[in-house]
């Protein structure tokens, strides 16, 4: 699978003009050679040419961590007290261009264009991304089993199984990370439990506010669970329930959130443009009014981030393909009032948008 990943990389790198492809921390490092790097002082890189072998300079420490895998990369350990740079130098050679990683410390960066004058730095996402966002059929299960594990979180939040009125978020929220290691992740990536006008703060950090009856909680976590030969993928949904029965207001803002999120679904076919699937979720929200409330874009592609390519937002005019995976998420935020959002991730096929969370679009009324 890695050898078959590099392949590819390297005719994206052919087509490109890249000499070298430098990969560190990140997540474009285990997608490729199956290796996640610590994101230590130490330097981690996977120096892939486009021809001849690919090496993975490794802190001396470290290699213990990396499960060998001949024909795709040889290992390079390095020990405290040398130079790693040297020895990247030494394998990039006087490559004219490199794509290094978007994620790459930027101090290793620094001192690798001071070593190589003569070469030319772009982003390896221009290599990595096109191939990291069309997702084969491997992994496109385990995004639905990632989908379901937190499908079933999202069902008892919404069936009032986990409680809520007189706990605060961060309470809430550690509950949450618990369930989506005990529901088969690997990590817990984030828990965003969001009350009343807390929830008008699309990333809040849930914190000490104690959730009282009568209003809003949302609700967006998401984790990484492992798939074929270690590499994870994410989960990532949102939800939101009402503490007893909601204000007239924030049930019709919920109705159109409902509608909008059914309009990007609909639209997210093979061969429409990102930037259509947005206007389509987002037409709904701007013509019942609530347009400047909607503040982001409508979804990010996921994978083996739970941010990664495509973005679902205007100026992005690249057709859906087979196999691009990716969140449909709008939201309504009317500050120091109230918010909602409402989260699956979908899958383009063929047949059509192939939805990997499957909990109830409804705003789920619980006991106040
Ligand atoms: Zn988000
Ligand atoms: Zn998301
Ligand atoms: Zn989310």
């Amino acid at each position: 699978m890695f050898a078959e990943r590099l392949d590819r990389a390297r005719v994206a790198m052919t087509q490109q003009g890249v000499d070298t492809l430098l990969l560190s921390v990140g997540a474009d490092l285990p997608y490729f050679c199956g290796y996640e790097a610590m994101p230590l002082e130490r330097l981690t890189l996977l120096v892939v040419p486009r021809e001849g072998d690919a090496h993975l300079i490794v802190p001396f420490l470290e290699a213990p961590r990396v499960v060998e895998r001949p024909g795709v990369f040889d290992l390079v350990p390095w020990r405290d007290g040398e130079d790693p740079i040297v020895l990247a130098v030494d394998l990039i050679g006087a490559a004219g261009t490199a794509a290094v990683g978007d994620q790459t410390w930027a101090g290793f960066l620094v001192d690798l264009v001071a070593a190589l004058p003569g070469t030319r730095f772009v982003r390896a996402s221009e290599v990595t991304a096109p191939i990291r966002s069309v997702k084969d059929a491997a992994e496109v299960e385990v995004l639905r089993a990632a989908g379901a594990a937190v499908d079933r979180i999202a069902a008892d939040l919404q069936a009032g199984a986990i409680p809520l009125v007189g706990r605060t978020e961060a309470d809430v929220a550690a509950q949450l990370g618990r369930r989506i290691l005990d529901e088969g992740h690997h990590r817990v990536n984030f828990t965003i439990v969001a009350s009343g006008p807390n929830a008008a703060s699309p990333h809040h950090e849930a914190g000490d506010r104690v959730i009282r009856a009568g209003e809003g909680v949302l609700f967006d976590f998401g984790g990484t669970m492992v798939g074929p030969d270690g590499v994870g993928y994410c989960s990532d949904i949102t939800r939101c329930v009402h503490t007893g029965e909601p204000a007239p207001g924030f049930a019709a803002l919920y109705e159109v959130l409902v509608g909008s999120h059914a309009a990007g679904l609909a639209a997210a076919t093979v061969g429409t443009p990102c930037e259509d699937v947005d206007a389509a979720a987002r037409t709904v929200i701007d013509d019942a009014g609530y347009g400047e409330f909607f503040i982001h874009r409508t979804g990010h592609g996921i994978g083996v981030e739970a941010h990664e390519h495509p973005n679902i937002v205007v100026g992005n005019k690249l057709p859906l393909v087979p196999g691009h995976a990716f969140s449909i998420e709008p939201g309504i935020y009317v500050p120091d009032r109230w918010g909602a959002r409402l989260e699956d991730i979908v899958v383009a096929t063929a047949d059509g948008p192939d939805s990997m969370n499957r909990a109830d679009h409804r705003l789920a009324v619980v006991d106040g």
